[in-house]
């Protein structure tokens, strides 16, 4: 029998975010013909419902309260949980985003149900979903499933190929009682990663300790910027104050799989590795030939990455051109 299927969407600078489509690809393969309902948030959030109804929605809660333009964590815990009361699905799906991470845990606690997150992988087994999600820092993989009750997950943005399936989307708008709000977003201050999300970056060009200083990162954004990619770092390259800590990739930072990492200056210690391995393609550039990451790269390039990173742009540059 078909389920019913709660996608909660996310809008980040006007966009909806490419993990929301992703999730909404995963609706269509658990819902197994059952009803898929995604929600929207903001004071504006009708405009997207042509967009959303390409990917297989069959209904859509408008949830437009200026409140929620921002996230902050109370008034979108008590707006989705009054939204799960009136869908009552049997599967909720969201993005491991900052504000899935945030809100997941909280609305699982206060609606009492387990929740599976991080998830790389999801398959159809015996009528249940079974999701797949890293464990030790990316070194193993666990398989979990709920065998009853409402299955809550979050989704790792980037590992789930997005598919069309255009339906008609019915739009129902939907009021929250929001009430005793402790938090007011006053000001939001954005820290600059090269105008690309580093989390959804399909090209990441990451450096470390090896770039020797801030100024060193500038050929690493400029490769960047010709591949209209995202620049990271390890956090060597943080803790050096080579770049603001909202670069780090790894374990105790951003989780990333885009389909080109290069990783420059980069030694490939088991923390940093935990936030990239599972990128696509692997490209290190490194003067050091018993380096760790050239054990994790698809690809390696022995040498100074003042030399080889500034070749690579003009190349880039000449066959992109
Ligand atoms: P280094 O290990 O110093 O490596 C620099 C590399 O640059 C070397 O391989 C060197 O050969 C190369 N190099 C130098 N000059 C050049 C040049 N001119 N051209 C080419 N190559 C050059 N690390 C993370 O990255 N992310 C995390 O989330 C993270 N979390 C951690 C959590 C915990 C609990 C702990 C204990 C550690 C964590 N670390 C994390 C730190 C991690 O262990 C490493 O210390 C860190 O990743 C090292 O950064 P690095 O590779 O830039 O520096």
């Amino acid at each position: 029998m078909g389920k019913k299927v709660l996608v909660l969407a996310e809008i980040k600078d006007g966009k909806l975010r490419h993990v929301t489509y992703e999730a909404l690809t995963v609706a269509q393969q658990v819902a197994q013909g059952g009803e898929i309902t995604c929600a929207l948030f903001g004071s504006d959030s009708a405009v997207f419902t042509d967009e959303i109804s390409k990917y297989g929605a069959n209904t859509l809660y408008v949830v437009n309260d200026e409140r929620l333009e921002v996230y902050t964590t109370d008034a979108y815990v008590q707006t989705v949980r009054q939204l799960v009361d009136e869908v009552e699905p049997e599967v909720i799906l969201m993005g491991h985003t900052a504000i899935g991470k945030d809100l997941a845990p909280r609305l699982a606690a206060r609606l009492k149900l387990g929740l599976i997150s991080d998830c790389t992988e999801a398959v159809l087994d015996d009528d249940t979903v079974v999701f797949t999600r890293p464990i030790y820092a990316g070194k193993a993989f666990q398989r979990r499933r709920f065998r009853n009750g409402t299955v809550f997950a979050t989704l790792r943005p980037n590992n789930f190929e997005v598919l069309e399936k255009p339906v008609e989307t019915e739009v129902v708008p939907f009021l929250p009682a929001i009430k005793d709000l402790r938090t007011t977003v006053k000001e939001i201050v954005k820290k600059t990663t090269g105008g690309v999300d580093l989390s959804e970056a399909k090209i990441i060009v990451s450096g470390g300790r090896g770039v020797k200083s801030a100024n060193g990162f500038k050929p690493l954004e400029e490769l960047a910027e010709v591949l209209h990619g995202a620049v990271g770092a390890s956090r060597g390259a943080c803790d050096a104050d080579f770049c603001d800590y909202s670069l780090q990739i790894g374990q105790t930072g951003k989780v990333v799989t885009p389909d080109l990492y290069i990783a420059c200056g980069i030694s490939g210690a088991i923390q940093h590795l935990a936030g990239m391995s599972n990128s696509k393609v692997i490209v290190a550039v490194n003067k050091d030939p018993e380096a760790p990451i050239f054990e994790a790269a698809d690809y390696g390039i022995i040498g100074d990455l003042f030399e080889v990173v500034p070749l690579l742009t003009e190349e880039f540059k000449k066959a992109i051109a």
